[in-house]
This record gives structure tokens, sequence and C-alpha cells, in this order.
């Protein structure tokens, strides 16, 4: 994928002494400090004195990975296609519970992948947008279970109709469970003319209005529509989160921590078997030759697998449709179909050697040119 050409920025956690404007949140320390940007809006730099990422792996072996979802509203069928039944969210939690899952905050899963201390059958359930319906009806129940979730939220839309308000917002936050920055108006923001700025000064905006409401700096971003590009990538990193969730599915690995895949949890998508399914998955490592990057105009899609994987279990998805492949030396190729969507998963599943379990990679391509 293109995150591997990233690694150049895995040196920039740097200690810094300390300062008056320190804010302490989550279980690992973060510092904030707080400048005068140019523009009139405050700019907050977050610098964290946790280890940098140690990501390198031998060639060949399977990373280690934990899954993570992403959920939008619970109990809600107004809106089915970002919606989870109760009754199957319930029938989830359970099965967390039944096979001794741990239920990690996105926090706590980056501290373990950091630290290289990821446990057997741990996972991040995330909640998009803060909807209202996350406070009435999943929150008492991830309450009766003792389980924590990420949850990201836009900070124009709080106290509107349908989305959680300040005060629910600082109830859930004492009760454990992490926010994460969603933006403050849920732009496309790679549409804007200057998609950086715009990026800078919406999210920013945001941190300020978490800091006034909840007294803190969230440490976790979420991209809106889960749309990243590289530029993006390296805001949100030199802004100081610590991590960023997007909308592809695959496994949380080092490499991707900046562009976390998450496996949606809403419509068709949200049912028992499935989930249960995706728990399993590791992820896989592929490197992507064409599209050049997420926001490119491609015809095919072509990679190469950079784990040891049974040759005959490469298998790749256009948009959950299977697509047949042409093996080219080491690169698999397809042609991508036309499509008048705004965004395309170009899927990869394969199955690893070492551990015969199978690994999933998507990634994700966006024509901006096109309406959501
Ligand atoms: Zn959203």
């Amino acid at each position: 994928m293109e995150l591997p050409q990233l690694n150049k920025f895995s040196g920039f956690r740097k200690c810094f002494s300390k300062t008056n404007d320190l804010l302490v949140t989550g279980k690992r320390l973060r510092y904030f400090i707080r400048y005068e940007g140019m523009n009139k809006l405050l700019s907050i730099l977050l610098i964290f004195v946790s280890s940098c990422v140690n990501s390198q792996q031998k060639t060949g072996e399977p990373v280690e990975g934990i899954p993570v979802f992403a959920y939008h509203r619970f109990g809600d069928d107004r809106f089915p296609s970002t919606n989870i039944d109760m009754k199957v969210f319930k029938d989830q939690l359970n099965y967390l519970k039944e096979n001794n899952y741990k239920v990690l905050t996105l926090d706590e899963a980056i501290e373990a992948i950091e630290n290289e201390n990821v446990k057997p059958k741990s996972v991040v359930l995330t909640v998009d947008d803060g909807y209202k319906s996350f406070y009435e009806n999943a929150f008492p129940l991830l309450q009766e279970y003792g389980y924590k979730v990420t949850i990201f939220v836009n900070t124009s839309y709080v106290g509107g109709n349908d989305f959680m308000d300040w005060d629910e917002l600082r109830e859930i936050s004492k009760a454990g469970m992490e926010i994460g920055n969603h933006s403050h108006e849920h732009p496309h923001f790679l549409n804007k003319q200057n998609p950086a700025k715009s990026f800078r000064e919406d999210v920013l905006k945001a941190q300020s209005l978490f800091e006034k409401h909840l007294g803190y700096f969230p440490g976790a971003f979420s991209y809106p529509y889960g749309e990243y590009d590289r530029t993006l990538i390296e805001e949100a990193r030199e802004m100081g989160f610590y991590a960023a969730t997007a909308q592809r599915s695959g496994v949380m690995s080092p490499e991707s921590t900046f562009a976390i895949p998450r496996f949606p949890m809403g419509g068709p998508f949200a049912t028992i078997d499935g989930f249960k399914r995706k728990l399993k998955f590791l992820p896989l490592r592929i490197r992507v030759h064409s599209p050049q990057s997420t926001t490119a105009i491609a015809e095919e899609f072509v990679f190469s697998v950079q784990d040891e994987v049974f040759e005959g279990s490469v298998q790749c998805f256009i948009d959950g449709e299977k697509r047949k492949l042409t093996r080219n030396g080491n690169n698999f190729e397809t042609a991508i179909p036309e499509s008048s969507q705004r965004r395309q998963l170009l899927t990869v599943t394969a199955r690893h050697k070492k551990s015969n379990l199978y690994g999933w990679s998507s990634f994700l391509l966006i024509n901006t040119n096109n309406r959501e």
C-alpha cells in the first residue's frame, strides 16, 4: 500500500521538555504545546513522549494486527445503511465476552502495537459521528459488559438533533469511553481548494472546542467519510494525533496507524456471522503499484503481496465483487471497473503460510469528481 512509503515519518515523535501548557490524556503522556498560528485560530501542537514505532518486520512474516470495527447508529432503523440492530450488537458483545476477547480503546490498542505487545484476541470498537443512539442504546449495554469504545465526534453537530450534547459526551468520557476528533464540519477535505489548510483550520477548531467542553485535546482522529491522502496523513501526524482511522476494510497493523482500516458494522455488514469471521483475519501487506495514490484516476489495479502467502490463495474484490487476476512477474493485475461511486474499495485477501490464517487488506480509491 502507499503507507510503507510514509515510514520516513516514524522518527517524528520526540521528547520535549515540559511547559505549563501540558495536558495529559489517556494512559500515555501526551504533550500539547500551544502556539499562535498564522491564522487567528488557536493552533495546537501535540507531541508524544512515547517511544517511536518500531514496525520493522522480518520479510514474509505476517505482522501482528488488531481488528477494528466502525459503527455509526445503534437500534435506529430510520437509517438502515449505518445502523446496527441492538440484538445483533448484543450478540456481538456476548460473543466477545464468551470467547475472552480484550476490547481495547484505540489508545490502548496503539500502545500495545507500539510496544510490540499485542495480546491475542484484541479488538477495537469505534463509533463515528456521535449520534444520540449511541448514548441511548449502546452506552448502557457497553457499561453492562464493562467494555470501552472510541467515539469520533464532529464538533459542529454536538447538541444538534440526533447528536449527543456536551453533557452526554462528558458523561461517556468520564465513564472511560475515548473521545476522538472527527473534524468540526465533517467536510470533504479532498474537494477543498487547499485541502491541507482547510484540514488544519477545521480540525484545530474542533480541538479547541473539545478542550473548552471536555477539558482535554483528543489524541485520535477519524477522517470524515474515511477519505484521506498523503497530505492529510502528514497533517494529522504533524498536528500531533497519535493515530487516524479511515474507512477501508482490513486489520490494523503497525504500518497503518494513520489510515487505520476498519470493518464497517452498519447495514448489510452488521451481522454476527460477519463479525465473527472478520475477528479472525490478520493484516496483509500489499504494495500497490497502481493506482499511485488514493485520489488518482486509474484503470488498473496492480499490486504485489509482501507477506509469504499460499500462491493460489490470493483473491481480489472490487466493491465486494470478485475480480479475475492476471499474474505478471510478482505483480497481480486486474481492471478497475468504471463507477459512479465516490469511493471504490480494492480488496485483497490471501492465506498466510506461517499461520494458515487469512490476511485482508484494502486500498481506498476516491474519485473526487463524484458526489457522495
Ligand atoms: Zn462521519
